[in-house]
């Protein structure tokens, strides 16, 4: 057992036991059987064996029936709210392509209630897949009243941790920098003021973004400490920059000084020697998010080889319009199982990796690993129970493969963040679905008329071949 206070009394009020079958710490003590964990306000007290925990903790309350497995909250490192309300279409489409065609066209008729809305919609399936923290960008075109403190509103009613980021782009549409800037300005405001999100600087890739815009945003970063940006999503960036620059993105990023403070980078799929070793050398983070990957077909991140190298990888849902589930549960397995796949080899990728990506490779890609992505004493009570009345987890035998391979979101049962109750018995505490889902029907429809999205993609296929 370990503790963050030798001296702490047996009795206290307030204190939680959080008991399970299975605990997977993520940190020191790996994984415990019957363990439990001891929840002090928001932080964890104590880890160790049940029996341990109760002798020491006579009188209190538990939580958990002593079954299923017990793990930190997830960490989703990549996403855009501002795709919340465009799900399930453009399949056909790559990158280039899903943004000229769907991305591109909504950008400038998001609202801030929008971002509201698709925040909620999405943040709630989030967290009922596990999720206690998430790491967005806002991907819209700044207009008068800034869209982006609805996504902090909206996190922070459903009571998830937020890394916030506004990620502008003014290529191919001119956008003034200035309004880029006030957007980040009132999307750092309202992180400020905010119960658990934090503000991160923000752009969308290098070859969407003049030089100007580059430059605003490297000083900006080098006032605020934190980027959160995509690179080497698809290879066309790489040929592009190289034709243009004679060098990669991930090279200009750092000549410019993009990558002088804390940097998370989305995707990073197509990298040379001399692109892991800036990524390595700079501690650049990667985002990794293998299914928004696969839909737009745009390639394998190198994980393996990234962890060999020491980069600090976590893994990322991606915006709801490329994924386009927000399902963390499912991301843990396809994680797995596209190494597994590409490699054409068993051993490429495994369970325990997995997890620990999905936890404390998230938190040291977003530089939170000092309060949160493991169960060790004096971190945020940031906790997931997967519970064991569902046929997928009734027998576990390795509970990494039963939770990256067997689970779904549905065994997902509570989910605490700093802890406070965000999912009990499957169900969202402070947000009441069935009144959010018509109004977030009604705003979609009308986004995807507004943004005059195709009408071959929004109306769904024909059921029967149409006449010429
Ligand atoms: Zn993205």
């Amino acid at each position: 057992m370990t503790d963050s206070s030798a001296a702490a009394p047996g009795v206290r009020a307030g204190i939680r036991l959080v008991r399970a079958r299975h605990v997977l710490t993520s940190g020191s003590l790996g994984h415990l059987r019957d363990g439990a964990v001891a929840v002090d306000g928001g932080r964890i007290a104590a880890v160790g064996p049940w029996s341990e925990l109760r002798e020491r903790f006579p009188v209190a309350d538990v939580l958990g029936d002593g079954g299923g497995i017990l793990t930190p909250g997830l960490i989703s490192c990549h996403g855009h709210f501002s795709e919340g309300l465009v799900t399930g279409i453009g399949e056909t489409h790559t990158l280039w392509e899903w943004i000229v065609r769907i991305v591109g066209p909504i950008e400038p008729h998001l609202t801030r209630e929008m971002a509201y809305v698709g925040t909620l919609l999405k943040a709630a399936e989030l967290a009922l897949s596990g999720v206690t923290t998430v790491a967005d960008m806002f991907c819209s075109a700044p207009g008068a009243e800034p869209a982006t403190p609805g996504v902090v509103a909206a996190l922070d009613r459903v009571g998830l941790r937020g890394d916030v980021s506004f990620g502008p782009s003014d290529v191919p549409a001119a956008r003034p920098i200035d309004r880029c800037i006030a957007e980040h300005e009132a999307l750092r405001s309202a992180a400020a003021a905010s119960r658990r999100s934090r503000f991160r600087v923000g752009l969308a890739t290098i070859p969407s973004s003049t030089d100007a815009l580059v430059k605003a945003t490297a000083d900006l970063v080098a006032e605020v400490g934190r980027l959160h940006i995509h690179l080497h999503e698809v290879r066309e960036e790489v040929t592009e920059s190289r034709v243009r620059r004679g060098c990669s993105s991930v090279q200009h990023a750092e000549r410019v000084g993009l990558l002088d403070g804390q940097t998370v980078a989305a995707h990073c799929v197509w990298l040379d020697d001399d692109d892991i070793a800036v990524l390595r050398d700079r501690g650049v983070a990667v985002a990794h998010c293998p299914v928004s990957n696969m839909i737009l077909a745009s390639g394998v991140c190198p994980v393996p080889r990234l962890l060999r190298e020491g980069v600090a990888v976590g893994l990322g849902v991606d915006g709801p319009a490329s994924n386009d589930s927000q399902n963390m549960v499912e991301t843990l397995k396809i994680a797995a199982l596209l190494q597994k796949v590409h490699h054409l080899q068993a051993t490429a990728m495994t369970a325990p990796q997995v997890l620990e990506m999905a936890t404390i490779g998230g938190a040291r890609a977003l530089g939170i690993d000092a309060e949160a992505g493991s169960l060790d004493p004096g971190k945020s009570a940031d906790l997931v129970l997967f519970a064991e009345r569902a046929p997928s987890l009734a027998a576990v035998h390795d509970p990494y493969q039963a939770l990256v391979y067997c689970a779904s979101a549905r065994d997902v049962d509570q989910v605490w963040v700093a802890g406070e109750p965000v999912v009990s018995a499957g169900r969202l505490v402070s947000v009441d679905l069935d009144e959010v889902l018509p109004h977030a029907r009604e705003l979609a429809t009308a986004l995807a008329r507004d943004a005059g999205l195709p009408s071959e993609l929004v109306r769904g296929r024909p059921t029967r071949p149409q006449p010429d």
